[in-house]
């Protein structure tokens, strides 16, 4: 049996910086990225029913099932639990998106004996939001992201990390991205409060250089993770 592991989430608005920041901190925290978003993404590659039904939902910006999206998530962390037993525990990022996630994770991690740790909420106005996401480019082979305008690959199209080609999300088209905002708002952010209520929940300021919030979100994750 393993030892008990110690999760954070990150939860915030589209484009308010959860999978940059996830993939900066987890590193540094003994966490691995766990991102819902990067899941679907995998599973779109391959052919099939599954990956067919996923992009049925993931093109027009909706949310993918509840009970297909636990499944998937369930099945990354028997991954890891088989594949790394000694890992500390994940960063979640894009999960839970709604209360009835919320309420199966909280059952999930508590038949594995698990503990939540804390919640960081990026914070950014809706304004900066739109802008970033419609300049928002990411590598299909290893998932780095880039902004057209502010922070470009240095050659156009071509991952600076892996040489992977960079294009432009399925989903970032505006009518995907205000409907995935306004989802956002509808089904996600009360759940800030379901975590504020259990003292879990950390707010930072998202808006402000990557650097900048990766520090601020170390330094409140911390005394929380004993590091
Ligand atoms: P993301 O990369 O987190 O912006 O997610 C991209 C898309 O994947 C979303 O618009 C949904 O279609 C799907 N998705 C990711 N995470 C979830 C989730 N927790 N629940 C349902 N759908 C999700």
């Amino acid at each position: 049996m393993a030892s008990k592991r110690t999760h954070v989430l990150i939860i915030g608005p589209q484009g308010s910086g959860k999978g940059t920041q996830a993939a900066l901190v987890a590193p540094r925290l003994g966490l691995v990225h766990v991102a819902t978003g990067d899941l679907f993404r995998a599973l779109m590659a391959s052919e099939g029913a599954l990956a067919r039904e996923v992009r049925s939902y993931y093109e027009r910006g909706a949310l993918v099932p509840d009970d297909l999206t636990v499944r998937v998530l369930l099945s990354r962390l028997e991954e890891l639990d088989r594949c790394d037993p000694d890992y500390r525990g994940v960063l979640l990022d894009g999960f839970p998106r709604n209360r009835a996630q919320a309420e199966a994770l909280d059952a999930v991690l508590r038949e594995r004996g698990d503990e939540l740790v804390a919640a960081i909420h990026l914070v950014v106005p809706r304004d900066v939001l739109i802008e970033r996401l419609s300049g928002r480019l990411v590598c299909q082979q290893c998932g780095a992201t880039y902004h057209r305008t502010f922070n470009p690959p240095r050659q156009p199209g071509i991952c600076d990390r892996c040489g992977g080609p960079v294009i432009q999300r399925s989903d970032d088209t505006p009518e995907a991205i205000a409907r995935r905002l306004d989802i956002y708002e509808e089904q996600t952010a009360p759940l800030l409060d379901y975590y504020r209520q259990r003292g879990l929940l950390i707010d930072i300021v998202g808006d402000r250089p990557i650097d900048e919030v990766s520090r601020a979100i170390l330094a409140a994750l911390a005394p929380r993770l004993g590091a």
